[in-house]
């Protein structure tokens, strides 16, 4: 059985060292953003900064190499281009796979203060984030036929219901949803959720079942309230997740995690590029700074992540000052602006540790 990821110790004086991988579009101003935030609080963490570009190999495995030795990061999302070579593996991919963080984590709550058409939705969302569709396999057998192979094992689908059945315990909760098309892909979907049955058996205080995709996406849509915690592999994971990412509000408000044995990755929970926003301080930082607390809760920094947390949603929801993407006119820097008088009317921490 799994470890559940054990953060790194804390360096000399009691502080941190996290990679941060800007990325590109809005990546590099958000993790500005960020920087800035941490600096203001008197946040004990260090950031080693690791540029990546999709053009070299030698980047993102400097990266990894940074991701290695300090355990954790933060990063924004790295374009990956249409264009490319088949052969060509996404970096944000490659970087998971090769850390072998096996489990993203979305945590999709109405937030006060955002206007949606749905409320009280709070819903966990467990994303196998190494295998099925995104294992790069592709080729064209003969002229004008194309094999994509989806890859689904018995091992990875065990650890990924293991570690959605964990979690719900661990958060105190009633239900877990399988997520598959087991009735078209019997085999493989149907490995999926032959192994998320077997795990449930483990966990009778925690309901399961099973929804296929199409449904399931349907159902979110007209009726999100009825959603607990979902497991499902990993393309599922990226549709159910911009569904559920659109339904509080949109890309810019949710955070994400991968989580390996042994590192973790912090991001927002849709990982999008944003190219056509970019340097023009009117994205949302939302997710990234939410992000950074899901971070700052894995150092078990709790009073700073909660800290930095409670004045992002405050201010959200007391403040009009809101982004474009949520109806606002506020720009990007006025909101971190907002949330930092949030942060000293507070006063600093008294007790940490
Ligand atoms: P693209 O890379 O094509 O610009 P993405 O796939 O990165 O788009 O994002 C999808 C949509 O979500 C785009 O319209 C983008 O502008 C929007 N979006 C993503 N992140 C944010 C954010 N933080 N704030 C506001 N809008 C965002
Ligand atoms: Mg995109």
């Amino acid at each position: 059985r799994e470890k559940s990821t054990v953060p790194p110790p804390a360096k000399y004086g009691g502080r941190h060292t996290v990679t941060l991988i800007p990325g590109d579009g809005i990546g590099p101003e958000l993790l500005n953003h960020v920087k800035e935030l941490f600096r203001f609080s008197c946040v004990p963490v260090d950031f080693e900064v690791v540029n990546v570009s999709s053009a070299t190999e030698d980047d993102i495995n400097n990266a990894i190499t940074a991701i290695r030795r300090n355990g954790v990061a933060l990063k924004g999302n790295i374009e990956t281009l249409h264009t490319l070579p088949a052969s060509h593996k996404s970096r944000n991919n490659l970087l998971r796979t090769s850390l072998d963080l096996y489990a993203n984590v979305m945590h999709c709550k109405s937030l006060p203060g955002v206007q949606t058409r749905h409320n009280n939705i709070d819903i966990m969302i467990i994303r196998e984030n190494t295998e099925g569709e995104y294992s790069s396999l592709e080729h064209e057998s003969v002229s004008g036929v194309v094999e994509c192979l989806k890859i689904i094992t018995r091992t990875n689908s065990l650890r990924i219901a293991e570690y959605a059945f964990k979690l719900a315990r661990e958060k105190g909760r009633k239900r877990v949803t399988a997520v598959h098309k087991a009735n078209i892909m019997k085999l493989g979907d149907g490995l999926f959720l032959q192994c998320c049955r077997e795990v449930a058996a483990g966990y009778p205080d925690i309901a399961f079942d099973a929804m296929i995709v199409d449904n399931t996406t349907m159902q979110l849509v007209s009726k999100p309230q009825q959603f607990d915690v979902m497991v499902m592999p990993n393309l599922y994971g990226n549709v159910v997740s911009n569904v559920c990412a659109g339904l509080v509000g949109g890309p810019g408000l949710v955070p994400g995690a991968n989580y390996g044995r042994d590192y973790a990755v912090f991001e927002t929970a849709t990982r999008n590029t944003g190219k056509s926003i970019a340097d023009k301080n009117i994205a949302n930082p939302t997710a990234m700074l939410l992000a950074s607390c899901m971070m700052l809760d894995h150092l078990k920094l709790h009073d700073y992540a909660t800290m930095i947390r409670n004045a992002v949603l405050t201010t959200m929801n007391e403040t009009r000052l809101h982004t474009a993407d949520i109806g606002g006119q506020g720009t990007t820097s006025e909101v971190v602006q907002a949330i930092m008088r949030n942060i000293q009317s507070k006063g600093p921490l008294t007790s940490e540790l």
